[in-house]
């Protein structure tokens, strides 16, 4: 990974050449209570309706589309929370290869079952006591297999650049972008959409106030290393930030702010009420800085991203009801 050089915007509109056709060009959707309620115009850019449910999906797609005929014979490996190990599951059957897929014991079952049933191997590890990163490099020198990690590679970075600049080719300029935080891969991919397409935006990357690893490494201006952090965002459960997606992050963004798990839970119930959408935990950061910065956005063009709405249902139940 040292040697990979930072994707540029080149990279992501090459990336929307690659996934055009296959992945979805989601929705950007409005809600009049939440204009009335921010005091400004808010644009929500739906990955929740991705292939697969998230936005995974366009970096997932966009490494695979690059491998080589040597590469796609033997496949490819990835160690994943979720999204991620769905998008690359996804990608390699439509592509024609092998996947394994690493998960946590703990994934959320709706997201395991959903990764075997697009063909993968799942091969299960503890996140509070095993090193994935360490299963998947094993695996991969064993049998030959192409490691594609969450966040931290050029290709996924400008695949997932691809859903901000969707927005813009949408909505025009915007005053305002929050965008999820995990590790950083969506955050990074947005940046660079954002400074090309509409530089002066203001733009935030927001995480779960259990793990603001990415705050503290924003704030200091090197990368902080935290314990798996417990949090209802399950897609942002990250220990720490890319040596990709890091510098991108330093360079582009404004700041990167946090929201607690209760802010998380009333802005699902929001998007379940009003909206009448699924969102999952994570996918619900970006409202919730948005709503915290109230003041700031009255009058402004607000874009948010809604990262994914992959959430085992009776667990959606729970969450909504406490
Ligand atoms: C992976 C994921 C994130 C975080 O993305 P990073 O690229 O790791 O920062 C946010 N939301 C959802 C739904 C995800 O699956």
């Amino acid at each position: 990974m040292s040697e990979q050089k930072l994707p540029t915007f080149e990279d992501v509109v090459a990336a929307s050449e690659r996934i055009a056709g296959v992945a979805h060009r989601t929705p950007v959707l409005s809600s009049s209570t939440a204009n009335a309620e921010l005091g400004a115009e808010i644009f929500f850019k739906c990955e929740n309706y991705q292939r697969m449910g998230a936005f995974k999906f366009r970096g997932g797609y966009n490494s695979l589309a690059r491998f080589t005929p040597e590469q796609r014979k033997a496949g490819v490996v990835a160690f994943s929370s979720g999204n991620h190990a769905q998008a690359i599951a996804l990608s390699a059957r439509l592509l024609g290869m092998p996947a394994t897929i690493v998960m946590p014991h703990d994934a959320p079952a709706a997201k395991v079952a959903a990764t075997r049933g697009y063909g993968a191997q799942v091969v299960i590890y503890d996140r509070y006591t095993e090193d994935r990163e360490q299963i998947g490099r094993d695996l991969a020198a064993r049998h030959g297999l192409t490691l594609i990690p969450p966040y931290d590679h050029a290709d996924v970075i400008a695949g997932q650049g691809t859903a901000a600049k969707e927005l813009f080719e949408e909505v025009g300029r915007l005053d305002y972008v929050f965008a999820p935080l995990g590790g950083g891969g969506l955050l990074s991919g947005t940046a660079l959409s954002t400074r090309a397409l509409s530089p002066s935006a203001k733009l935030f990357g927001v995480e779960p106030e259990a793990g603001n690893d990415g705050q503290q490494s924003f704030r200091s201006g090197s990368i902080v290393h935290i314990e798996t952090p417990k949090t209802i965002a399950d897609g942002a459960q990250t220990q720490h930030l890319g040596n990709l997606t890091f510098p991108i992050i330093k360079r582009d963004v404004d700041d990167i702010l946090t929201a607690s798990d209760e802010q998380l839970r009333a802005d699902m119930r929001f998007f379940a009420e009003r909206m009448k959408m699924v969102v999952e935990p994570t996918g619900a950061l970006g409202l919730a800085a948005a709503r915290a910065m109230k003041a700031q956005l009255q009058g402004k063009r607000v874009g948010i991203i809604i990262s994914g709405g992959n959430v085992d249902i009776a667990r959606y139940a729970e969450l909504l009801a406490r």
